[in-house]
């Protein structure tokens, strides 16, 4: 049977000093309400991603020629996990930081990289995720959004959904079909940059459960897209894509969604005489965050050395999504306190701002069926 690798991995001295600096430029932020937010890396803040961009903590991992910072995967967490931690609205870079610069250097042009790392490392040009359509989630390779060749390009029509914080984007990296489906479906796929801006693009909010306008349906209507925006090999894009889900699947964002919530019931239970269930709540909850941000610290050093731990990444994700979902559940039983719309801040706030937008935990990046299914087949049993 094949393996899964989780490696152990220990963070040092350096990694040490690091969180020390996020942490004190954490709590020498008064512009943005930390700590008052679930999800934050679903909260889109242009300013804040400036700052962050600052310190030096987008595109860390990138060589240095491209302004990135030439520092390791591990540090990268540690930057991440503090973030997320804190609640920080770190939503705007955050595709374009996680993947789409990393799909870049792996699969980009030389000119691409030149163009576009400098500036998602500036906080300057953010990314959005163009795969889903409405038919089309799961069964990605069914996709219909289409390129066709025109001289010195391609002409692309159709449109995609749930695109995340489109509407603030610069660019979009965009899933299409290259030429007809034949027997192997993931054939005939290629992705391209998009401009969000170009003219064709129409754009739609779509507002999620909370009330919020987070994505968008965008359609396409004869975008022209010059051939040096054709990210990689045309045709090859499912295994482009696929690369891509490596980075988007591991890490500490996959289960660290529900934390600012799991914190803040912590602080009101310690001050009050804790039922015998509700302290094993607690210390359930508490020793599976442990072991999830171990498994994941182990995915970022496989990225590390060069690996595509997919099958790895697809476990994170089916156990962090399934954690930061009970979360809210378990807690709402526990805590003397109703989740209120209402409320501005306080638990009452996270825990109903938990409740509505936790369902969507287990969706976005792949079901949780989805995934079960990549393990599975990684484990040779498909
Ligand atoms: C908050 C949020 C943000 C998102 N952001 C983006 C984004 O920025 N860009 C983007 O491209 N997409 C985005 N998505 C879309 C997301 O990737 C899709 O919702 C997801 O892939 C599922 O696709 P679907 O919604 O079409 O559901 P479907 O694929 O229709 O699935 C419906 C149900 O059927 C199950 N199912 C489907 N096929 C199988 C199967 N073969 N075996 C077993 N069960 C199956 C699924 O698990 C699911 O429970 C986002 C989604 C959410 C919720």
């Amino acid at each position: 049977m094949q393996r899964l690798n989780f490696e152990p991995v220990l963070t040092g001295k350096k990694e040490a000093a690091l969180r020390s600096d996020v942490r004190r430029f954490l709590a020498n932020q008064g512009t943005f309400p930390p700590g008052e937010v679930i999800d934050s890396w679903s909260v889109c803040n242009p300013e804040f991603s400036r700052l962050i961009a600052a310190e030096g903590w987008l595109g860390m991992t990138w060589p240095t020629e491209y302004g990135g910072g030439g520092r390791s995967y591990l540090e990268r967490y540690v930057v991440i996990e503090e973030l997320l931690a804190a609640g920080a609205p770190v939503g705007a870079h955050w595709v374009a930081d996680r993947q789409s610069g990393p799909l870049l250097l792996r699969f980009g042009t030389e000119e691409q990289r030149q163009h576009f790392l400098p500036k998602i490392v500036r906080g300057e040009c953010f990314f959005a995720i163009g795969m889903s359509e409405a038919n089309s989630g799961s069964d990605l390779a069914s996709i219909k959004t289409r390129a066709e060749r025109v001289d010195g390009g391609w002409l692309v029509n159709g449109s995609k959904i749930w695109t995340s914080w489109a509407h603030v984007c610069q660019q979009m990296i965009t899933l299409c079909r290259t030429e007809a489906p034949t027997k192997d479906r993931h054939a005939g796929l290629s992705q391209f940059i998009i401009d969000l801006d170009h003219e064709g693009i129409t754009m739609n909010p779509i507002k999620n459960m909370a009330g919020e306008e987070h994505f968008n349906e965008i359609f396409f209507d004869n975008v022209f897209v010059p051939d040096t925006r054709v990210i990689g090999e045309v045709n090859q894009g499912w295994n482009q894509v696929m690369a891509e889900l490596a980075f988007e699947r591991s890490g500490p964002e996959r289960f660290l969604s529900s934390y600012r919530l799991l914190e803040a019931a912590v602080e009101i239970l310690r001050a009050k005489e804790l039922q015998q269930h509700a302290a094993a709540i607690i210390g359930q909850f508490t020793a599976r965050l442990m072991v999830l941000r171990q498994m994941s610290l182990s995915v970022a050093n496989q990225l590390q050395q060069g690996k595509l731990p997919v099958n790895e990444a697809s476990v994170v994700k089916d156990l962090g999504t399934s954690f930061e979902q009970e979360v809210p559940d378990a807690l709402r039983l526990i805590l003397s306190t109703e989740a209120r719309l209402d409320a501005k801040q306080g638990v009452e706030r996270l825990l109903s701002d938990a409740i509505l937008k936790s369902p969507s935990f287990s969706l976005r990046g792949g079901t949780r069926e989805i995934l079960r299914g990549i393990i599975a087949r990684g484990l040779g049993l498909r």
